[in-house]
C-alpha cells in the first residue's frame, strides 16, 4: 500500500490550526483523520490537540467570532463552529483511571506531544499532522498503516486493562480498514477481553454501528468472533454449525458473515443480516435423510435480536426497523404487485424498510450455494416492481386509500372499531386487486360488508 506523504485538511481546519499557532500555542491534527487520511479512505471529523487550555481555546476563538461548546471541558476537549463544521480542540493530556468504565476519572494537562500520543489506543490512531511541520510519528504508526497493522501502543495487557472498550475499537478499525491485529496486540485483547462486560453499554453500542457497517466485517465477524462474543455470547453457537443442506456451502458464521458482506453498508440492513440467522443452532433437525432444516428459525432469530438489541441499549427506532427484516428475511416473495403490496403492509407500510428486506435479501443469496443466485436478481426484480408501484402511486398502506374515516361517517356508519376493519378489508381488496382504489368503487364495496 502505498502511504501518502502530505494530507488534505480542510479550510477550517487551518483556520483551527493557524488561529491556535498565531497565538503562541501549538497544535497538531490527530486521530482518526489523519489515520484516513493516509489511508486515501473518507475521514470523518477533524480533532486537533494543543498545548492551549479549553478557556485558552475558548477566548481565542470566541474574540474572533466563532461559536464553541463546552462538550467535553472535563477532559480539556472544547468544540468550535467554523465555517458550519465542528472541530474538537482538545488539550494535550494523558488519560487517568477509567473507574465508571465511562470516561478517565481524571485526566493530567500535559506539556508535550509526544506525551499526549502515549495515551492513544493504536499506532495508526497516534499521529499527528501539520501542514508546515509534517508528521509526528513516534510509535511508527506509518509503518503500521502501510503494512495493513493495527497494534497498540506500548503494552497490550496495561492498556486494554486501563480501558477494556480498546478491545472493540480494534476490532471495529479491522471491520473498517480490512487491517489484521498484530500477535501480541490480539493476545492481550483476548487476554482482557473479559473486562468489556464492565463497559457503559452505550459505548459498547457506538463501537457495534461501526463494527457492523466496516467495508470488511465479513473477515472481522470471522477472525475476531471470539471478542464480539464476549458482548454478543448468542452469536458463538453459530460459529461451526454445520447446516447440511444443499443450500448452504458455509456454515452458519460464515453464511452471516458473507451475507453482512455482500449487503449495502446501510446500519438497519446490517444489524438484521448479522442476526437473520442466529436462531438456527436452536431451530436445528436432521431428517431421515440427514438433511438439515431449521422450521421457525426466523422467530427465533426475532426474539435473540430484541434481547440482545434492548441489552445493548440501541436506539428503539432501530429495533423496530431490524425486527420485521430478521422477521421476513425468508419469505417466498413473487415480484408482482400483489405480493410486493402485501410484504410492506406486513412492514407498516414503510416502502423504506421493503428496499431494506431485498438488500438483506440479495445478501443472503449471495451467500449461499450457487443454486440460490438466481435469488439475487429476484430482489432486483423486486426493487423494480416495488418502483413502478410507487410512480403509479398505488395504494400499499391506509393512508393511500381513496377514502377515509370521514367518508365513511358520510356513508352514515358510526365512527369506532368497525372503521379500522372496514378500511383495512377495502386496503386488502385494493391490494388483491379485486376493487379499484376510487372512492366510489370503495363505499360500494364498503356497503357489501355491512
Ligand atoms: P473515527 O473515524 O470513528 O472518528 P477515531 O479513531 O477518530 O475514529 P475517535 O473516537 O474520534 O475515533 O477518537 C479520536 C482519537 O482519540 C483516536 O484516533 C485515538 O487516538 C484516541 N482515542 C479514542 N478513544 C480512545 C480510547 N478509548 N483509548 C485511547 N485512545 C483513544
Ligand atoms: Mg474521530
Amino acid at each position: 500500500m502505498i502511504v501518502r506523504k502530505n494530507i488534505s485538511l480542510p479550510p477550517y481546519a487551518l483556520v483551527a490550526l493557524s488561529t491556535l499557532e498565531e497565538a503562541g500555542f501549538e497544535a497538531w491534527c490527530v486521530g482518526g483523520f489523519v489515520r484516513d487520511g493516509l489511508i486515501g479512505r473518507d475521514a470523518g471529523d477533524v480533532d486537533i490537540a494543543s498545548s492551549a487550555s479549553w478557556m485558552q481555546v475558548r477566548s481565542l476563538f470566541e474574540a474572533k467570532g466563532f461559536k464553541t461548546f463546552e462538550t467535553g471541558i472535563k477532559h480539556g476537549t472544547l468544540t468550535v463552529l467554523i465555517d458550519s463544521a465542528t472541530i474538537e480542540i482538545t488539550t494535550f493530556r494523558t488519560d487517568g483511571i477509567y473507574t465508571d468504565k465511562r470516561h478517565p476519572d481524571s485526566v493530567t494537562f500535559v506539556n508535550s506531544l509526544e506525551e499526549d500520543l502515549a495515551r492513544r489506543d493504536f499506532t495508526i490512531n497516534a499521529i499527528a499532522y501539520h501542514p508546515d511541520r509534517g508528521f509526528c510519528d513516534p510509535y511508527g504508526g506509518q509503518d503500521d498503516i502501510a503494512a495493513k497493522v493495527i497494534r497498540a501502543v506500548g503494552d497490550p495487557l496495561l492498556r486494554f486493562s486501563e480501558d477494556a472498550l480498546r478491545v472493540l475499537r480494534g476490532v471495529r478499525l479491522a471491520s473498517q480498514l480490512g487491517f489484521s491485529i498484530e500477535e501480541t496486540t490480539l493476545a492481550g485483547m483476548n487476554a482482557q477481553k473479559g473486562l468489556l462486560r464492565e463497559i457503559a453499554v452505550e459505548r459498547i453500542g457506538h463501537e457495534l454501528n461501526a463494527f457492523v457497517c466496516g467495508e470488511h466485517v465479513g473477515n472481522a465477524l470471522l477472525e475476531y468472533v471470539d471478542i464480539i462474543g464476549e458482548v454478543i455470547p448468542e452469536l458463538l453457537p453459530m460459529k461451526g454449525f454445520d447446516q447440511k443442506t444443499p443450500y448452504h456451502i458455509f456454515d452458519v458464521l460464515e453464511h452471516t458473515a458473507r451475507c453482512m458482506e455482500h449487503t449495502a453498508a446501510i446500519l438497519r440492513v446490517r444489524w438484521a443480516a448479522l442476526f437473520h440467522d442466529i436462531g438456527k443452532p436452536a431451530s436445528f433437525f436432521t431428517d431421515d435423510a440427514g438433511v438439515g432444516h431449521f422450521y421457525g428459525h426466523a422467530k427465533i432469530s426475532v426474539e435473540l435480536a430484541r434481547t440482545i438489541m434492548r441489552r445493548l441499549r440501541l436506539p428503539r427506532t432501530l429495533i423496530n426497523d431490524v425486527l420485521p427484516l430478521v422477521e421476513h428475511h425468508d419469505d417466498v416473495l413473487a415480484a408482482t404487485p400483489k405480493s410486493v403490496k402485501r410484504m410492506i403492509q406486513k412492514l407498516g407500510g414503510h416502502t423504506d424498510l421493503f428496499f431494506a428486506l431485498t438488500e438483506l435479501k440479495r445478501g443472503d443469496a449471495s451467500a449461499q450455494a450457487p443454486r440460490c443466485y438466481h435469488r439475487i436478481d429476484l430482489a432486483h426484480e423486486l426493487d423494480k416492481t416495488l418502483d413502478d408501484i410507487l410512480l403509479a402511486e398505488e395504494a400499499f398502506s391506509l393512508k393511500d386509500l381513496a377514502i377515509n374515516g370521514k367518508d365513511l361517517m358520510a356513508e352514515g356508519i358510526e365512527p369506532g372499531p368497525l372503521f379500522t376493519e372496514l378500511l383495512g378489508d377495502a386496503l386488502e381488496a385494493v391490494i388483491d386487486e379485486r376493487v379499484a382504489n376510487e372512492h366510489d368503487a370503495l363505499i360500494a364495496y364498503i356497503q357489501t360488508r355491512l
